[in-house]
């Protein structure tokens, strides 16, 4: 059978080998993994790739996503990374242990586990600075205190999320602070915190970088098992398969063209009014992929003759530097990881999974 188009190659060995490297790289200064499958919205193969590596949980934001790679089979402990009151009863049901900022969320969930006879397991996440979700440290405390009061309810760790809506870089002081409030709950409380996550792949510099993890002792990681790059500055990490996941399309028209549109120049399909440079008469070739797919700013062609000159909902438009390319023949993308989420979420395009 002839391979489907468009469609998204996805190596597993590469993204076996990185779960691997990173588990070796953060093992070394006893952090733990966590690895992230929201992005490939829970595909098991991807899943059992990262838990071959040697991560130990595996976290996603959506409760769809862990009931399918349940279902699949994976025996491993599953985290819910977002956690809504309205899911609490099968949040319950389906997840070994949750993050959470609410009380009222928290409190729903100790009401369903102690009618499914179940001990549910809560991290609670501190806000420290980056301004998406977050007990502010000072609420912390009494936090605790009311959730100690909860039947069926374990409260195993805390953790922060930087670097994700506001931008925060995780550095020695937010990290240590992190530590401080891990051990005065810990001392208050008189609990032992089994996990105390620092946050996601923008540790990286972070965790190369610094003399003392001090209390922090695990990490969520998704880009970075994925893609290979730290999410700081998106620099590769030494050693790591960047190109896990190729996009490959169709050439479905390939001609040549002059470089500016000819008419009364008005708005485009979404509302711009384009500017083009005049570089005369060029050979294109139209892709059969599009804005309904992928972002088409977060791809970029293997092959370094062409050069992405637009795209509309269903056509991306490409330069070939004069050369032509054969109708039906593919080209393949690599891309970033808005690119890799929507790619993953567009039923268009086929996944295929290799060397698993
Ligand atoms: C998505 C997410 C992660 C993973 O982030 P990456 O940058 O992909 O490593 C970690 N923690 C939380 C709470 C998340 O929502």
């Amino acid at each position: 059978m002839k391979a489907s188009l468009p469609r998204m190659e996805i190596n597993l060995s590469q993204i076996r080998d990185n779960a691997h490297l990173l588990s070796e790289l953060y093992g070394q200064k006893r952090i733990s993994l966590i690895g992230v499958s929201k992005a490939t919205l829970g595909a098991p193969q991807i899943a059992r790739a990262m838990i071959r590596g040697g991560v130990k949980f595996i976290a996603d934001s959506r409760l769809e996503n862990i009931q399918k790679m349940k279902e699949a089979g994976i025996a491993i402990p599953f985290v819910l990374l977002r956690t809504a009151l309205s899911q609490a009863e099968n949040v319950v049901r389906d997840v070994d242990i949750s993050l959470n900022t609410e009380f009222d969320t928290v409190k729903e969930l100790s009401r369903h586990a102690k009618a499914q006879q179940k001990t549910h397991k809560i991290i609670l996440m501190v806000e420290l600075g980056d301004l998406r979700e977050g007990i502010p440290p000072h609420d912390l405390p009494l936090f605790v205190k009311n959730v100690l009061t909860l039947p069926n309810i374990e409260m195993i760790g805390i953790g922060t999320n930087l670097a994700c809506y506001g931008g925060i870089r995780p550095d020695d002081k937010n990290m240590s602070r992190l530590s401080q409030i891990a051990s005065s709950i810990e001392k208050e409380f008189q609990l032992n915190l089994e996990i105390v996550s620092g946050g996601n792949s923008a540790n990286y510099e972070w965790a190369q970088s610094t003399e003392n993890v001090e209390g922090i002792n695990n990490l969520r990681l998704g880009e970075s098992l994925l893609l290979g790059r730290e999410t700081i500055d998106r620099k590769p990490i030494p050693g790591l398969h960047l190109n896990a996941f190729r996009l490959i399309a169709e050439v479905i028209e390939s001609k040549e063209k002059p470089s500016l549109p000819f008419g009364d120049i008005a708005q485009n399909a979404f509302g711009d009014v384009p500017t083009f440079v005049d570089r005369g008469i060029r050979r294109r070739v139209i892709v059969a992929l599009g804005r309904q797919d992928v972002p088409v700013s977060g791809l970029k062609p293997i092959n370094s003759d062409l050069e992405i000159l637009g795209a509309s909902s269903d056509h991306l438009i490409l330069d070939n530097q004069n050369r032509a390319l054969k109708i039906g023949s593919e080209v393949e993308f690599h891309l970033d990881y808005g690119a890799l989420l929507s790619a993953m979420t567009s039923p268009y395009i086929e996944k295929t999974f290799l060397n698993s």
